[in-house]
């Protein structure tokens, strides 16, 4: 079997897991929601799904076919890591989560650090409300930003497709999760976001207090936060009524698909200038 048919194959389950979370995030955040959203539903969401859309299109095909290039370029010369033991499973999912993990702690760092990356990355934070819809509201130069990081561990690591397909099942689905506006009980809230990213704790970031925009960075697990302490937290209750979104671009048009679409080409203003912090 080769690498496009394996990944093909090993795509089953994972596009089912994704479906599937998709479809019961959506459910459990509008059955239990942890929060009142302040803009319309339907605008948000058409909004951000048209954005999706576009960066899809533009942006996280283009992606694809660079990743797939450089996994079966890797296979087919034995390049990286596990190259030799394409039947492994476990250690190499393991690595390949705590590795790019890593990288994508200090690139989203990046992001917030320097005013042109944040230009890009704003308009995921520019959405006023937090749930399944805002964890697609990327803008298109955004995934193109991390191909440079993200093709070197392609071939580093030389995954075979079953644990790379399974990776991306998993950083899916728990994206989706940390993204969702499910309401999860305190006490369990309070273990679980020790051991992967849970809607609390992500939220937090989206807060629109800078202090807490530039804090817990992990995607879909905590622990570089905690190791380089930018994790942080708020009581429960004070969940419910912080303001999301950043300090700017707060109108409903702000988040209209052509503006997020335009956004990088307009600097913030001077009092949320980047590059000013840590
Ligand atoms: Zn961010």
């Amino acid at each position: 079997m080769n690498w496009a048919e394996a990944f093909v194959q090993g795509a089953v389950w994972p596009g089912i897991i994704v479906t599937v979370v998709f479809i019961v995030a959506i459910a459990a955040e509008l059955l239990a929601p942890r929060r009142r959203l302040s803009a319309g539903l339907g605008w948000r969401w058409g909004n951000n799904f048209s954005l999706a859309a576009i960066t899809w299109v533009l942006s996280h095909l283009i992606s694809i076919a660079v990743y797939f290039t450089a996994g079966t370029w890797a296979a087919q010369n034995g390049v990286g890591l596990f190259a030799e033991h394409p039947d492994w499973f476990w250690l190499p999912l393991a690595s390949l989560l705590l590795v790019s993990q890593f990288f994508s702690y200090v690139t989203h760092r990046l992001f917030h650090r320097y005013p042109l990356l944040w230009r890009v990355h704003q308009v995921h934070h520019s959405d006023v409300d937090l749930d399944v819809s805002t964890s697609y509201r990327h803008h298109p130069l955004e995934p193109l930003v991390f191909m440079p990081v993200v093709t070197p561990l392609i071939l580093l690591l030389g995954i075979a497709a079953p644990a790379a397909v399974a990776y991306q099942g998993i950083n899916i689905a728990l994206t989706v999760f940390a993204h969702s506006n499910l309401r999860i009980p305190e006490w369990l809230e309070r273990g679980l976001c020790k051991l992967i990213v849970t809607p609390d704790f992500h939220r937090l970031h989206h807060a629109s207090e800078r202090r807490y925009t530039d804090s817990n960075y992990g995607g879909i697990v905590p622990w570089f936060d905690y190791l380089f302490r930018t994790a942080s937290h708020r009581p429960y209750a004070e969940q419910e009524d912080m303001e999301l979104g950043l300090e700017y671009h707060r109108q409903p048009a702000d988040s209209r698909v052509d503006r997020l679409l335009l956004a990088p080409l307009e600097a913030p203003p001077p009092a949320a200038a980047r590059g000013t912090t840590a």
